[in-house]
């Protein structure tokens, strides 16, 4: 292609041009095949081109692509909405569609927000976060993130949120390890609420798995239970933004419910309509819906394309194909079956200085030293190299931060769709060993 006036990742980069996709692969219109080993953006959970997807689209689209959601409800928004009580914990029933997961924070922030309202405590305006967490590009999902580098041109733009360490046990921010720790990380959420001023804070948000700021940070055992806790004593709602863990992604619809955790709110995104097409969801408890519904009963938020009737039908194909497919089910053997490929590998590459995540959502953090954990210099650009090589060979990877300043060290998530054969698995691995000898070698390491 010659001149274009599309604007990408990087206005000089060099982007293949996507043909189709058909389960875990890609192929781009030079006839090239990739291994969809990120799902694209841990977003395409039930691999590319699902004819039956593509068929509920179109039958919407023939009966009617959009409506306003203040002028019509519609068949595929009203049992999209049932699905997700369904498969949600709990009590976790209400469904505010939106059109991507940085909406869906921002809109569980809102309504946190006028939960308190509802109930008289108009001071309840804060939103508590963590620090090495992603929860969306615009300014209020920013300003609850705490990725140092996304954030950096439009501080003056953001509120002040991340407070609190991430539950980090490579790099523990209190120098101890799972063994002798007392969760002095969740603990950190109680002084922070006292220094705040619990009176003044709607919500405590956090990824039960860290993303795109920690290459899958995952907690110690009790963690979010400790979490929990703290938010209830102290009157703050617990938001989970499962955008990226959601939706089965760890084999479970949620993934606090491995911790036995029931979020008052959560964000849904990614893999919720597989990528099929532009889908994301605030899930909100009876116990946060009810004082809306008993007052003012309108939900103060809402963009043109909200629960627009063919991204819901998408959506809605897409947790149907799950069901019949018995898909979540495996997702945690296939993942345990992944993982211990990746050790193994992290055994013969120095610079693996870990393996960490649950179900299909795994990562490797990237190091220089694997004793001392020392990072690579960010003048290296080792994550971005990493990506772009895998590509080359015909693997996609998915970027991450990682490092205790959540921007600047280096990781990537493996999180392939979760319809991955064991076949395809060995398959992925067999690439990625060919893509990590041959960054060695550029490393010369
Ligand atoms: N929250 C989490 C946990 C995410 O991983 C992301 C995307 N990486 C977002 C929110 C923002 O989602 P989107 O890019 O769809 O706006």
């Amino acid at each position: 292609m010659e001149r274009t006036y599309l604007i990408k990742p990087s206005l000089d980069g060099d982007y293949p041009v996507v043909d189709y996709g058909d389960g875990v692969y890609l192929y781009d219109t030079a006839g090239r095949q990739y291994l969809d080993a990120a799902a694209g953006a841990v977003t395409a959970n039930i691999g590319h081109g699902v004819k039956e997807i593509i068929e509920a689209m179109n039958n919407q689209a023939e009966k009617v692509s959009f409506v306003y959601r203040s002028q019509f409800s519609s068949a595929a928004a009203e049992q999209l909405a049932e699905k997700l009580a369904r498969h949600a914990p709990g009590d976790l029933n209400w469904s505010f569609f939106v059109n991507s997961g940085s909406e869906a924070t921002e809109t569980a922030m809102k309504i946190a927000i006028q939960y308190w309202q509802e109930l008289g405590r108009t001071g309840k305006i804060k939103i508590l976060s963590r620090w090495i967490s992603y929860h969306g590009i615009t300014l209020g999902a920013l300003s609850m993130s705490g990725h140092p580098g996304r954030r950096a041109r439009f501080t003056s733009l953001l509120e002040d949120y991340p407070v609190v360490s991430p539950p980090y046990c490579y790099r523990c921010p209190y120098n101890l390890t799972p063994e002798s720790c007392a969760l002095e990380c969740a603990q950190e959420l109680e002084l922070a609420l006292k220094r705040t001023n619990p009176e003044t804070v709607a919500a405590f948000i956090a990824e039960p798995i860290v993303g795109a700021a920690g290459s899958a940070i995952t907690p110690p055992p009790g963690y979010y239970k400790k979490i929990k806790q703290i938010c209830d004593r102290y009157e703050v709602l617990f938001i989970a933004d499962e955008v990226m863990t959601g939706c089965g992604r760890t084999g479970t619809m949620l993934a606090c419910e491995h911790w036995g955790v029931l979020p008052d709110l959560v964000a849904l995104g990614k893999g919720m309509g597989s990528g099929y097409a532009p889908i994301a969801a605030a899930l909100v408890s009876e116990k946060v819906i009810e004082p809306i519904r008993n007052g003012s009963k309108v939900v103060m938020s809402g963009h043109t394309l909200s629960a627009n009737p063919q991204s819901c039908a998408a959506a809605l194909a897409v947790f149907k194909y799950l069901e019949k497919n018995n898909i979540m089910e495996d997702v945690e053997s296939k993942g345990t079956y992944l993982k211990n490929l990746l050790v193994k590998l992290q055994r013969q590459y120095s610079f693996i200085g870990d393996v960490r995540g649950k179900g299909l959502l795994l990562g490797m953090e990237l190091v220089s030293d694997k004793t001392s954990k020392q990072p690579f210099s960010p003048e290296m650009k080792v994550t971005e190299r990493l990506v772009h090589l895998a590509r080359e060979y015909g693997l996609l990877i998915y970027p991450a931060a990682a490092g205790l300043d959540g921007s600047s060290g280096d990781g990537v998530i493996i999180s392939p769709p979760l319809t991955i054969t064991k076949r395809e698995i060995e398959e992925l691995v067999k690439r990625l060993k060919t893509v990590l000898e041959a960054f060695k070698q550029e490393l010369k390491i």
